[in-house]
């Protein structure tokens, strides 16, 4: 018998595994991934190349003049097995991961017309459902009917230390301690912003994974999805 098809939200805090997750549920279950913070990350980048802001000021009527513009899209990369960011038709996906966009991008994500052009655009991707999406309004606003919610939190320090090896592997010239400061901040800023902050769905599975190994979070969140998928077929 074929499973009914679900749509599934992944919400966290910022480097928590939330992506890592997403990718190994859409392989395991077939799922379609949607990363909706490189949405974030790609109209930050459009926004820094079109100096809209600069040196950490924005300047808010060009911005609102300029939205229109962006055009973000998802591209699947079969050689790697990825999916990657495209912003007007540029493949952006190494771009949007580097210190500065970081530095900048919780800023642009409290911006009212910013969020409202990218949740339209992320219901309209759920809408055929069979979705698996992270980020941290997902459980709450995008998809607040999801079939099943996680919530995924772990130790900063080890968010920080994870964040600062996968970044070294890309030759990025970053410290640890420039990673925690911007941790720390992106943290602030996302649970404190006044639209969509991030706060758990009351309906979210807290999956704390500070001490987990990859393996044994997988383990965990694959039972549970089957569990949801046992219960939908009967
Ligand atoms: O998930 P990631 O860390 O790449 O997201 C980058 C930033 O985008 C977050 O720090 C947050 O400010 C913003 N974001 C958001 N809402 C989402 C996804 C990301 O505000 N659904």
């Amino acid at each position: 018998m074929k499973n009914k098809l679900i749509n599934i939200a992944i919400d966290g805090y910022s480097s928590c595994g939330k992506s890592s997750i997403a990718k190994s549920v859409s392989k395991e279950f077939n799922m379609k991934y949607v990363d909706s913070g490189a949405m974030y990350r790609a109209v930050t980048l459009f926004f820094m190349n079109h100096k809209i802001i600069s040196n950490s000021k924005i300047n808010y009527d060009k911005l609102l003049r300029s939205i229109d513009d962006i055009d973000i899209d998802f591209y699947y990369n079969i050689d790697l097995n990825i999916t990657e960011t495209l912003l007007n038709g540029k493949n952006v996906e190494h771009l949007i991961r580097d210190n500065n966009v970081s530095n900048q991008v919780s800023n642009i994500s409290q911006i009212k017309e910013v969020r409202d052009k990218l949740i339209s655009f992320q219901r309209r991707m759920c809408s055929s459902k069979n979705v698996v999406m992270d980020g941290r309004d997902i459980g709450t606003k995008v998809m607040p009917d999801a079939d099943i919610k996680f919530f995924i939190t772990a130790e900063i320090d080890t968010r920080a230390r994870r964040r600062f090896d996968e970044l070294i592997k890309h030759n990025n010239l970053i410290t640890f301690d420039q990673i925690l400061i911007n941790l720390n901040k992106r943290d602030t800023d996302d649970t404190e912003r006044e639209i969509n902050p991030l706060v758990k769905s009351d309906d979210a599975i807290v999956i704390d994974n500070t001490s987990l190994s990859y393996l044994q979070q997988n383990q965990l969140i694959f039972s549970l999805i089957k569990q949801k998928q046992d219960e939908n077929n009967n």
